[in-house]
C-alpha cells in the first residue's frame, strides 16, 4: 500500500478505481500486508517458537480468519460467536484460547466440548463454574488463570487492562489461593498463567515490568505452568515518527525470563497483525466553509469507524490523489452522524478538496469494522480484500432494506 506519482495503490490497483467499483465507505485489506505482518511477528520471536493466537476481536471477517489460519496462527476468542467462527475458518481447537471476564455456562460448555487448548479464567467464580460443568461432563478441562499484574501499560486509559482497578484477571493473592485449591482437582488442570496488560503499547517498559511481576509471582507460588500467555498489545504507528515498540528488546526480555522459567510462550496479537493492513475509503460529500475552519464532510462516520470518537484515536487521512493546491486553513474531517463526537481529525494545511474526492483513512484493519454499528440507521460498509491485482468482496455492504 503506497503512493506512486501522487496516486495511492493497494498492491497493483489504484485506490480510486476500487472506490468506483465497490462504492464508499469501504474497508480494503491487503493480503500481502497481512502476510508480511504475520511473517515479521513470527520472526521476531522465532528463537523460542511461541504459539501465536490471533486476537479475533480485532477483526473477525471470515476470509481474513481463513488467511490467518492458513499462515499458521491460532486464535484468541472472547465469545461463543468468535469461537464458532474460528472453527468454521478452519483453525484447529488445539490452537485456540478463550479469554474474557464473563463467559457464561453455555460458552464454557461449548469450549469444553470442542476441546480447545485453554480456557483462560478470570475469576474464582468462573473457575467454580468451569469445574461444575467439567464434573457434569466427566471431563478434565485445561485452564489458564489470568493474572492482573497491576502494571500500567502507559496507553490510553480506556484500553489499559492490567491495573488493579481494571476488571480483568485475578490478584497475586487470589492466584495463589486458586492454585492451592485446584492443583489436585479431578476436573481442572491448571496449565497456563496468562496476562494482557492493554493495547497499543509502544514502550518496552510496561512489558518488562509485567515479566518481572510474573517471574516474582511464579517464584513465590512455586508452581510450574506449562504455558505462559503474554497476551497482545503491541502498538502500531498510527502517526508518522511515533514511538515504536522495540521487538528485539521485548524478545530479549522474554528469553531472559525463560532462562528461569521454562514454559511455552503464547501471544495474542490483534492490532499488530491486522491494524495497518486495512484502509477505509470514503468520499467527500461537502466542504462546509466557516470563518475559521473547513468542515470536510465525509460519507464515512463514527458508525463505520468509532475509534476516534471512542478513544480519541488519531488516524491519518489522505486524499487518494495527492496532486493539487494546498491551503493553510484549519480542516476538520467529520461524518454525517448527529453527534459532535462524529469527528475523525483536525489538521492545518491541507489539499484543496472537492466534493466527490476519494479519501483514505489509514490503519483501520483492527477495531474498525468489528466495532461498526447501524447508528443513524446507516448500513455497515462492505469489505474488500486485495491480492495482487484482484479485488474480491469478503463482506457485502449491508442492504438498507434489510436493516429497515
Ligand atoms: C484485545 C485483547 C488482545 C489483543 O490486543 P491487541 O492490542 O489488539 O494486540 C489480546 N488478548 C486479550 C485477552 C485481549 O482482550
Amino acid at each position: 500500500m503506497y503512493y506512486k506519482k501522487n496516486k495511492y495503490f493497494f498492491e497493483k490497483i489504484n485506490a480510486i478505481s476500487v472506490a468506483k467499483e465497490f462504492g464508499t465507505p469501504l474497508y480494503v485489506y491487503s493480503y500481502n500486508k497481512i502476510k508480511k505482518n504475520v511473517i515479521n511477528f513470527k520472526n521476531y520471536f522465532k528463537s523460542f517458537n511461541p504459539l501465536v493466537c490471533f486476537s479475533v476481536k480485532s477483526n473477525s471477517n471470515l476470509s481474513i480468519l481463513k488467511i490467518i489460519g492458513k499462515f499458521g496462527l491460532g486464535a484468541d476468542v472472547v465469545s461463543i460467536g468468535e469461537l464458532m467462527k474460528v472453527l468454521k475458518a478452519g483453525i484447529k481447537p488445539n490452537k485456540i484460547v478463550f479469554s474474557g471476564v464473563g463467559k457464561n455456562s453455555k460458552e464454557i460448555e461449548y469450549a469444553i466440548k470442542k476441546k480447545i487448548l485453554l480456557i483462560n479464567a478470570e475469576s474464582v467464580e468462573e473457575i467454580i463454574e468451569i469445574e461444575k460443568i467439567a464434573k457434569k461432563r466427566k471431563e478434565i478441562v485445561n485452564i489458564g488463570i489470568r493474572l492482573n499484574p497491576d502494571t500500567d501499560a502507559k496507553t490510553i486509559s480506556k484500553i489499559s487492562t492490567g491495573k488493579k482497578e481494571d476488571k480483568f484477571g485475578v490478584s497475586e493473592k487470589k492466584l495463589s489461593e486458586i492454585i492451592n485449591n485446584y492443583k489436585s482437582s479431578k476436573f481442572i488442570k491448571i496449565k497456563c498463567l496468562s496476562v494482557h496488560i492493554g493495547s497499543q503499547i509502544t514502550s518496552n517498559k510496561p512489558y518488562d515490568m509485567m515479566l518481572k511481576v510474573i517471574n516474582r509471582v511464579i517464584n513465590k507460588i512455586k508452581f510450574k505452568f506449562e504455558y505462559i500467555d503474554l497476551g497482545g498489545g503491541m502498538g502500531i504507528e498510527y502517526e508518522i515518527k511515533q514511538k515504536k515498540l522495540n521487538y528485539k528488546n521485548y524478545c530479549d526480555s522474554i528469553k531472559n525470563f525463560l532462562k528461569k522459567n521454562n514454559s511455552k510462550i503464547i501471544f495474542e496479537p490483534g492490532r499488530s497483525i491486522i491494524g495497518d493492513a486495512g484502509i477505509l475509503l470514503t468520499k467527500v460529500i461537502y466542504i462546509k466553509k466557516t470563518r475559521n475552519k473547513n468542515f470536510v464532510i465525509l460519507d464515512a462516520a463514527m458508525n463505520d469507524l468509532i475509534r476516534p470518537a471512542l478513544y480519541n484515536a488519531k488516524h491519518r487521512i489522505n486524499p487518494c490523489d495527492k496532486k493539487g493546491k494546498y491551503e493553510k486553513k484549519l480542516h476538520e474531517f467529520v461524518g454525517p452522524i448527529c453527534e459532535t463526537s462524529d469527528s475523525f481529525l483536525l489538521t492545518k494545511k491541507y489539499k484543496k478538496l472537492k466534493p466527490g474526492e476519494i479519501m483514505l483513512i489509514h490503519d483501520v484493519g483492527a477495531y474498525g469494522m468489528v466495532l461498526s454499528s447501524n447508528y443513524n440507521l446507516r448500513p455497515k460498509p462492505a469489505e474488500v480484500l486485495i491480492n495482487g491485482s484482484k479485488p474480491i468482496i469478503i463482506k457485502k455492504r449491508q442492504n438498507i432494506r434489510d436493516i429497515i
